[in-house]
C-alpha cells in the first residue's frame, strides 16, 4: 500500500474540492484531491451557470478568473414572466454596482483543474473504493485504489467536498447529524440547444402549464428548462414536444420567444431542499452539496459551494498559522447562516414560480399577487435583488490571504 501524508485530505474534485485546494495551495498548505470520476466526466457535467457577484471576485482574486473575464456573460438583470408579460428586475441599480455571471460549472471546473495540475499537487481521478476513517482522531485518512494500488492519504483534516451523493456524510457516525429536508412533488427538464439567445437576461416564467427558465451558456448557446412531475423519464419527450412546450409557456404577448435550435443536451433534474448539520464532525468538515442542496431556480448551489470554501479555508489557514481552533469551531455555524437565508431564498423563487399538482384557484392568484407585487414594488424588487446577486460574505477574501475585490 502507497501511504501519502498530507495537511488536508480532500473528497471529490467538484467546484467545493478544487476551490478549496487552490485556496490552500495560495495560502501555502498542502493537501491532496480525490475524484472517483474521470476528468472528462467531471468537465463534461453541464449544472450550475449563474455566478454571484461574490463568487466572480473570488475566482478572480485567486487568479483562476480569466476564462470566465473573457467567456463569462455579466447579466445586469433578469426578467420575470407572468400573465404573458415580462417584466424587468435591474440588479445593478438596486444593489448598488452588483451583478451575476454566467459561467458554466464545466468551464469554472476546467479552469480550476488546470490550475491544481499548474501546482504539481495531487489529483487522482478515477479513484476506487473512497472511504474516510479515523474523523476523530488527530490523523484522519482516505484510503482509496488507484491504477490497481492501494493508497491511503494520512491527514490532519478531511474535507468532505464529494456533494450529495458522496461517501463523506454517510461515514458520520448515525445519530451525529440533524437533517432537514423538503422534496418538491416537480423536477426540471433541461436542454441545451444551439440556438442563440434571444433575450440577454434570465427570463423566470410563471406560467399556467409550469414554471420555465430561458438562460444561455454562451452567445451561440441557450440553455432551458420547464417544470415537469419529478420522476418523468427523458424518453417521454421527444425534441420537438419539449421545443412546443418551451414555447408555450416562454412566448409572451409582445411576440419575444426562445429562438430554437438543435437540442445537443437533455435530462431531467429533481428538486430539493435539504442540510444536515453540523457540517463538521471530528475532523471531517463537510462542503458544498455534501452537507447542503437547493432546489436550482434561486442558483445557489454552486456559489454555496464557494462561501462555505472560503469560510472553511480561513479556519484552516488560521490554525497552520497561529494554531487557532475558534474558526475550525465555529466553521459549521458561520456557514449554516448563509446557507439557511439561501435555502429560505430558493424556496420562495420555487415556491413562487412553480405549480404544485394540488394547487387550488385561490393558490394560484396568491401567487400572481406575489409577483405583481414583486415586480411592481422597489422594495420587494431590491429584496430580490440583494439575494439573488448574493449576501455579503460570511468572512473576507484578506482573511484567507486574498486581496479585497
Ligand atoms: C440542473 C442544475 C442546475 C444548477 N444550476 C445552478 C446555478 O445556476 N447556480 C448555482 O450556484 N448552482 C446551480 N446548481 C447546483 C450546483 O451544480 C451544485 O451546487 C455544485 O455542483 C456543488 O458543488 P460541489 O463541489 O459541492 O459538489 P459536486 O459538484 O457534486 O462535486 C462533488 C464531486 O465529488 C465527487 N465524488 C462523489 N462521490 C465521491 C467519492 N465517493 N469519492 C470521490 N469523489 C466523489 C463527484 O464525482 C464530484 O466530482 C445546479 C445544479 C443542477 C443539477
Amino acid at each position: 500500500m502507497s501511504v501519502i501524508r498530507t495537511q488536508v485530505g480532500i473528497v471529490g474534485a467538484g467546484p467545493a474540492g478544487l476551490l478549496l485546494g487552490h485556496l490552500l495551495h495560495l495560502n501555502g498548505i498542502d493537501s491532496v484531491i480525490v475524484e472517483n470520476r474521470s476528468r472528462d466526466y467531471v468537465i463534461d457535467r453541464v449544472r450550475a451557470g449563474v455566478l454571484e457577484q461574490g463568487t466572480v471576485d473570488l475566482l478572480k482574486a485567486m487568479g483562476v478568473g480569466d476564462g470566465l473575464e473573457r467567456k463569462g456573460l455579466r447579466h445586469d438583470g433578469l426578467y420575470v414572466s407572468f400573465q404573458g408579460e415580462r417584466h424587468h428586475v435591474n440588479l445593478v441599480e438596486l444593489t448598488g454596482g452588483k451583478a451575476i455571471t454566467v459561467y458554466g460549472q464545466n468551464e469554472i471546473v476546467r479552469d480550476l483543474i488546470d490550475a491544481r495540475i499548474a501546482t504539481g499537487r495531487p489529483l487522482y481521478f478515477e479513484a476506487e473504493g473512497v472511504s474516510v476513517g479515523g474523523l476523530e482522531s488527530a490523523e484522519p485518512t482516505i484510503a482509496f485504489q488507484h491504477d490497481g494500488t492501494a493508497h491511503e492519504v494520512q491527514c490532519d483534516f478531511i474535507a468532505g467536498c464529494d456533494g450529495f451523493h458522496g461517501i463523506c456524510r454517510p461515514s458520520i457516525p448515525d445519530g451525529v447529524l440533524t437533517v432537514y429536508e423538503r422534496t418538491y412533488p416537480f423536477g426540471w427538464l433541461g436542454i441545451l440547444a444551439e440556438a442563440a439567445p434571444s433575450c440577454d437576461e434570465l427570463v423566470y416564467t410563471c406560467h399556467a402549464r409550469g414554471f420555465a427558465l430561458f438562460s444561455m451558456r454562451s452567445p451561440q448557446v441557450t440553455r432551458l428548462y420547464f417544470q415537469v412531475p419529478p420522476e418523468e423519464s427523458i424518453d417521454n419527450w421527444s425534441d420537438e414536444a419539449i421545443w412546443n412546450e418551451m414555447l408555450t409557456r416562454m412566448t409572451t404577448h409582445d411576440r419575444w420567444k426562445p429562438n430554437v435550435g438543435r437540442i445537443v443536451q437533455k435530462g431531467v433534474t429533481p428538486m430539493r431542499s435539504f442540510v444536515a448539520t453540523p457540517m463538521r464532525h471530528g475532523r471531517l468538515f463537510l462542503a458544498g452539496d455534501a452537507a447542503h442542496i437547493v432546489p436550482p431556480t434561486g442558483a445557489k448551489g454552486l456559489n454555496l459551494a464557494a462561501s462555505d470554501v472560503l469560510v472553511l479555508a480561513r479556519a484552516l489557514k488560521s490554525f497552520y498559522e497561529r494554531g487557532r481552533t475558534e474558526w475550525l469551531d465555529g466553521y459549521s455555524d458561520t456557514c449554516l447562516r448563509r446557507v439557511w437565508k439561501a435555502q429560505r431564498f430558493s424556496w420562495w423563487m420555487t415556491s413562487t414560480l412553480h405549480r404544485f399538482p394540488d394547487e387550488t384557484p385561490f393558490d394560484h392568484q396568491r401567487r400572481i399577487a406575489d409577483l405583481d407585487y414583486l415586480t411592481s414594488s422597489r422594495a420587494a424588487m431590491t429584496s430580490l435583488a440583494e439575494q439573488y446577486v448574493g449576501l455579503p460574505a460570511e468572512v473576507s477574501f484578506e482573511s484567507v490571504g486574498l486581496s479585497a475585490p
